[in-house]
Formats: C-alpha cells, sequence, structure tokens
C-alpha cells in the first residue's frame, strides 16, 4: 500500500500519518492539503485533530536514501514514536524506520 502509494507519487514525495493498535500499523492516513514536494512533504497538522492512534508518519524519498534530513528530524520529534522513510525504487525491503529521535528501529513487515 506504502509503496504503491509512493510509486504513484514519483517523482514526487508521498507522505501519510500511520496509525496503529496494539502495536501494529494497521492504517496510512492521508491528510486533506498535504503539499507533496520533489523534495519536501509538508503536512498539514491542522488537519490532524486529535487522534491518539496516530503513532508517526510515512514518507517516500524519491533520491533512493532512506536516511531522515534535517527537516525530517525535527517532524519526527513532533509527530510520534515512529517514522518510516521509503526509498525508490520501492521494494518491499526499500525502506527504513526510525524512532522519534531519527535512531534506527527495526520494524517488521507482516
Ligand atoms: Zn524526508
Amino acid at each position: 500500500m506504502i509503496m504503491e502509494a509512493s510509486k504513484d507519487s514519483y517523482p514526487k514525495e508521498f507522505g501519510a500519518f500511520l496509525k496503529a493498535e496494539h502495536e501494529i500499523i494497521y492504517e496510512i492516513l492521508m491528510l486533506p492539503g498535504t503539499v507533496q514536494g520533489d523534495h519536501h512533504t509538508l503536512f498539514n497538522l491542522y488537519h490532524k485533530g486529535i487522534d491518539f492512534s496516530v503513532v508517526g508518519s510515512v514518507h517516500s524519498h524519491p533520491s533512493g536514501v532512506a536516511l531522515p534530513s534535517d527537516a525530517d528530524v525535527s517532524m519526527f520529534s513532533n509527530t510520534g514514536p515512529i517514522h518510516i522513510i521509503v526509498a525508490s525504487p520501492y521494494r518491499i525491503s526499500d525502506f527504513q524506520a526510525f524512532n522519534r529521535k531519527a535512531e534506527k528501529i527495526d520494524l517488521k513487515v507482516l
């Protein structure tokens, strides 16, 4: 799902929030007003509202490098404990997960 949306957005970035229950991410939440850029995906936090099932974010890096930029690091610290970056060409293994400090974490794909 995430990989498909990322491919559809290529060469633009794709971004969304992650929803989880019992430590399983079960839904990605596309926000109205999200701006997809060539290098940035800007989340319009006004639309997020208060939703405690939102655990983090996912966005794509068309550059193919699944490492957080400086802007990503500051966004991670504000938007929850789990963040995923998927990198072009968006195969199932082309992702890396990070915590809110932008440290790599293990995330299992079910
Ligand atoms: Zn990024």
